[in-house]
């Protein structure tokens, strides 16, 4: 399916695309690399790369299919440094989170003849690093591919072709639109989570221990979405800044009719709100995007 397929940056993403390419036979050749040394050594002892170079210049050297899997606030720089080594006719695409800014900061160092086709695999976990990735992470999840005007039709199809190789389902989408979809469905909620729990934190007539002890709650749901890799999600908010404070402004003004209603005493605004999420989370499940097990199908097992 690919030649030579360059990975910069192995973390989650990177290293689960790497395991899933291997697994299948989906490219010929799979060369890596990665910021730190540590990081370097690692895929090389778990074999997740037929090759691990030093710079990214030379990871892209003569491949056909080059994926940026670093921080997004990184693809600019990341760019200009391979944007001379790129091969003609290759495909450079990328995994991050927000979609309009990859367009604006990689398609200044993307050399005539190479097609930059931006894409976005929904999935992922609150782990970082080459060890967390696995060749599944991909299975039954969107990838969302954005094109930018003018974009080769075939080198799409391909790209496409690609994440469906890697168990994905697959949509094409504008850049703009992508990013306001996510700031609803993931960017804003991650904000929430990280507010809340900063918000539990700092309290201080209620003591942390007792946060911790009886958190089996809802804080404990947000805790998972808050312990999401810092650098990642702090450059997604730079990254999204427009559509995130969009969706903020609406989330204020419906928290604001919210608490309007706490304080009025007016049962039936919520008891209505609280029977139409209800049904939302009964389509995400039938979606398959989600487990139907009570508890998010934690094992309760006794001892
Ligand atoms: P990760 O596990 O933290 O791995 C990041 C990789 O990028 C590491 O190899 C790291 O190298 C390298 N890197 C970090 N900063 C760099 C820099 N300034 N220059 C060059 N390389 C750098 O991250 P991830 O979770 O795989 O996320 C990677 C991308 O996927 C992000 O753009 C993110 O928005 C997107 N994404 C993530 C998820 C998710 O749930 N995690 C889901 C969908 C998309 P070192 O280890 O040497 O530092």
């Amino acid at each position: 399916m690919v030649d030579r397929l360059a990975l910069i940056g192995v973390g989650l993403i990177g290293s689960s695309i790497a395991r899933r390419a291997r697994q299948d036979g989906l490219a010929a050749e799979i060369v890596a690399t990665a910021r730190s040394r540590e990081t370097r050594e690692t895929v090389a002892h778990l074999g997740l790369a037929d090759r691990v170079t030093e710079t990214a210049a030379e990871a892209v050297e003569g491949a056909d299919l080059v994926i940026l899997c670093t921080p997004v606030g990184a693809f600019g720089a990341v760019a200009r440094e391979i944007g001379p080594h790129l091969a003609p006719g290759a495909i450079l695409t990328d995994v991050g989170s927000v979609k309009q800014t990859v367009i604006d900061d990689v398609s200044p160092f993307v050399p005539e003849g190479v097609h930059l086709i931006p894409g976005h695999p929904v999935a992922g976990t609150e782990n970082s690093g080459p060890e967390a990735g696995f060749p599944d992470l991909f299975e039954d999840r969107w990838c969302i591919v954005t094109p930018p005007e003018g974009a080769d039709a075939a080198a799409t199809d391909r790209l496409v072709a690609f994440w469906q190789a890697l168990g994905s389902k697959t949509e094409v989408m504008d850049a703009r639109h992508h990013d306001l979809v996510l700031a609803i469905t993931s960017h804003v909620p991650h904000l929430i989570a990280y507010n809340i729990v900063g918000t539990a934190a700092d309290l201080e007539t209620v003591t942390q221990s007792e946060v911790i002890k009886f958190s089996a709650g809802g804080f404990r749901d947000f805790t998972r979405i808050a312990a999401s890799d810092p650098t990642m999600w702090r450059d997604i908010f730079l990254n999204n800044k427009d559509a995130v404070l969009e969706m903020l402004g609406r989330f204020t003004e419906d928290l604001t009719a919210l608490q309007r209603a706490i304080r009025w005493g007016d049962g039936d605004t919520l008891f209505n709100l609280f029977t139409r999420t209800r049904a939302i989370r009964r389509e995400v499940i039938d979606a398959g995007q989600e487990t139907p097990a009570p508890d998010f199908g934690r094992p309760h097992g006794k001892g």
